[in-house]
């Protein structure tokens, strides 16, 4: 089954979907995000191809739904799809996607990330390319001035420690606030969603919940800054805890983010 809308083909297309079943099975506190692709695509299908608040009929907007690939096979497709000027849009998987797709792509994104976690350890259970340490890989890649962690409320001391030490910016979850994007100066961004980003009462089927989360205004914010997001990840559902919510979520903020792009 292909993402709803989306059976434009690959030359025409302005937006490519694919999914990375990836999961690093030996760390995540609840498994299955293998299963999130294609979970999220099915919930996809439960919505209406007019996306009323902005306007947009999906289904005059040329969408590709490329399947699932492995990371190297994603890691390829992304950088090329970024050269012919097209917006990648990748369903998880864990976090530890991100760091790979990012390095892949040949610009030079800002990358804003939106997660409940900090994931700025230097290894996880001995893994460097665990999910835990996700923004940390990024962080070496881009630097500590072209990037930016958003709804923290997780971390270890040592985590927040090196944080502080090394400059990694992140704005905690208690401190977001609506005009939160109008502080974002980059000009092209690279978006990443955790979905554990929102309250588990919004999203209660991802990997590791954290309680007092956000909420909907996630969504104003994605608006915000949707015209300057050139590749966009959605990562950590994990289907086999998920009563079609967090799917249905996961679902209705990709295709809110084409309807705000286009
Ligand atoms: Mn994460
Ligand atoms: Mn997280």
């Amino acid at each position: 089954m292909i993402f709803a809308d989306a059976d434009e083909n690959y030359r025409e297309a302005d937006f490519v979907i694919l999914g990375i079943p990836f999961e690093d099975s030996e760390m995540s506190f609840r498994e299955g995000t293998s299963k999130a692709p294609d979970f999220i695509r099915y919930y996809s299908h439960n919505y209406e191809s007019y996306v009323m608040e902005s306007g947009i009929d999906l289904q005059n907007i040329k969408i590709h739904d490329a399947g699932n690939f492995s990371i190297e096979e994603a890691k390829n497709f992304v950088r090329r799809a970024r050269e012919e000027n097209k917006i990648p849009i990748v369903i998880g998987g864990a976090h530890s996607i991100s760091p790979f797709l990012i390095s892949s792509i040949n610009e030079d994104l800002n990358v804003v990330i939106l997660d409940a976690h900090l994931d700025f350890r230097k290894d996880y259970m001995g893994n460097e390319f665990s999910h835990a340490c996700a923004s940390r890989r990024i962080f070496e890649e881009v630097g500590k001035n072209r990037m930016i962690s958003i709804g923290i409320r997780s971390a270890s001391r040592e985590e927040v420690e090196e944080a502080e030490k090394l400059n990694f910016k992140y704005i905690l979850s208690s401190k977001f606030k609506k005009n939160i994007a109008d502080e974002i100066k980059f000009d092209k961004i690279y978006l990443s969603i955790d979905m554990d980003v929102f309250d588990p009462c919004y999203a209660p089927g991802v990997s590791n919940p954290e309680p007092n989360g956000l909420g909907y205004e996630i969504f104003e914010f994605i608006k915000k800054i949707s015209k300057k997001i050139y590749a966009v990840d959605v990562v950590e559902v994990s289907p086999p805890y998920d009563d079609g919510r967090t799917s249905l979520l996961a679902a209705k903020v990709i295709r809110n983010f084409i309807s705000w792009k286009i």
